[in-house]
């Protein structure tokens, strides 16, 4: 089965804090795993970051399970964004994103931003010398 990996935004409910949601689908899934964040508000509401790598029809069956469990699932590359005003179009971003959500236009030379392409990786806020490519949360 071919792997994609795929950043999730968790979040849950004071109710399921204490319940051993994730570690029960990613023993039952046998998944992949990676959190990139962590950390309970001040309601007691849990944030979770994490990057699931599984088959496509695996990581389908996971977002069920834990939406009906309570939780809300996210696409963390939903939370990326372009500060335009900020952007330089220097275009250092363009020959890092894997996707090509980052690309110039060849003949008017702009660089847009695509949000249906990214996948999140960070690639970009790394390197971007102007600090336009954002995580919104
Ligand atoms: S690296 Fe930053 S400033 Fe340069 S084109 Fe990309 S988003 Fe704009
Ligand atoms: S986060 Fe990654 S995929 Fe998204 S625009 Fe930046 S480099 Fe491309």
């Amino acid at each position: 089965v071919k792997k994609i990996s795929r950043r999730l935004v968790l979040k849950f409910p004071r109710r399921l804090i204490d319940r051993p949601v994730i570690s029960d689908v990613v023993h039952k899934y046998q998944l992949d795993f990676n959190i990139l964040k962590a950390q309970i508000s001040p309601r007691a509401e849990g944030l979770l970051v994490i990057e699931l790598s599984t088959g496509k029809e695996i990581l389908d069956s996971v977002i069920r399970e834990l939406k009906g469990c309570g939780v809300i699932v996210e696409s963390l590359a939903a939370r990326v964004r372009r500060d335009d005003d900020r952007c330089l179009q220097c275009g250092v971003c363009t020959g890092l994103c894997p996707t090509g959500a980052l690309s110039r236009d060849p003949e008017s030379q702009y660089v847009s931003f695509d949000p249906e392409k990214c996948v999140a990786c960070n690639l970009c806020m790394d390197a971007c010398p102007a600090g336009a490519m954002q995580l919104d949360f």
